[in-house]
């Protein structure tokens, strides 16, 4: 993430102690909290280590954040946090970035490459487009809550714009 986006306002101060960072959003329905700076969410077991090493927010305020009564909303862990469904509303803060999706049900196989799609359905599927026809994938644009690579789980949303 480029430097110069860091956000560096400090809206916790004084008596507003219970009062949340701008920039850190509670999702309660998926139980993190969402830095929109960064666009990734976080968990209880990680938001202070962002903020510490990305927002360089000093100890005091880390932890009126952390005892923050809106982080009881908060899972402890990433695996404790509710994976939004295929069809969620676009959730603002997050990028959304367009890939291709397994048509076989059962296979959460997804990717931003049409080889790798392609690969995929030759090795994992046995599809020779000789035989079955064109590879009947689908095409959606996606998000994950966690953008850390060995955290990253894809869920297809429906754009903000789409909704009516
Ligand atoms: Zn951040
Ligand atoms: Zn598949």
């Amino acid at each position: 993430m480029p430097q110069s986006r860091i956000n560096t306002s400090l809206s916790v101060v004084g008596g507003e102690s219970d009062i949340l960072p701008s920039y850190v959003q509670v999702l309660r329905k998926w139980r993190v909290a969402l830095c929109t700076t960064h666009g990734s969410c976080y968990t209880r077991q990680n938001l202070a280590r962002h903020l510490f090493e990305k927002h360089r927010t000093p100890s005091d305020q880390r932890r009126r954040i952390e005892s923050n009564t809106q982080m009881h909303n908060v899972a402890a862990t990433n695996s404790d946090a509710v994976q939004p469904p295929d069809g969620t509303e676009e959730i603002h803060g997050l990028p959304t970035v367009l890939k291709y999706l397994c048509h076989f049900e059962q296979c959460d196989f997804r990717t931003t490459s049409t080889d790798r799609i392609r690969q995929h359905y030759n090795r994992q599927h046995q599809w020779q487009v000789s035989r079955q026809g064109a590879m009947p994938w689908h095409q959606a644009h996606v998000q994950t809550l966690f953008s850390q690579s060995q955290a990253q789980r894809y869920f297809a949303v429906v754009l903000a714009d789409q909704v009516h």
